[in-house]
């Protein structure tokens, strides 16, 4: 699969190596720190149809979204257009 997948998430970017790395860090992070499962699932979805959406990774802040997403006290960077 393309190494800079626009609007893909690590997991469907095929960097698996990454993708695991990013998942067993999420499984580090205290649960009280994380958004649930729903509020998770928007924030990656409005991030799935953003154009800063490289390979995983926010061109606005270079956070993988993955991790940026499932931290309560986390928005979207994009300070012009905020989608979560
Ligand atoms: S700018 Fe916001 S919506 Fe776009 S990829 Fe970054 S965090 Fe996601």
């Amino acid at each position: 699969m393309d190494n800079n997948c626009k609007r893909c998430l690590l997991f469907e970017a095929g960097q698996n190596v990454t993708y695991n790395q990013i998942q067993d860090y999420i499984k580090t992070i205290d649960a009280s720190e994380k958004v649930n499962d729903e509020v998770y699932s928007h924030r990656l979805s409005m991030c799935k149809k953003c154009d800063n959406l490289i390979s995983g990774m926010c061109l606005k802040c270079g956070c993988y979204v993955e991790v940026r997403a499932i931290l309560k006290n986390k928005n979207c960077p994009n300070f012009d257009d905020k989608k979560w």
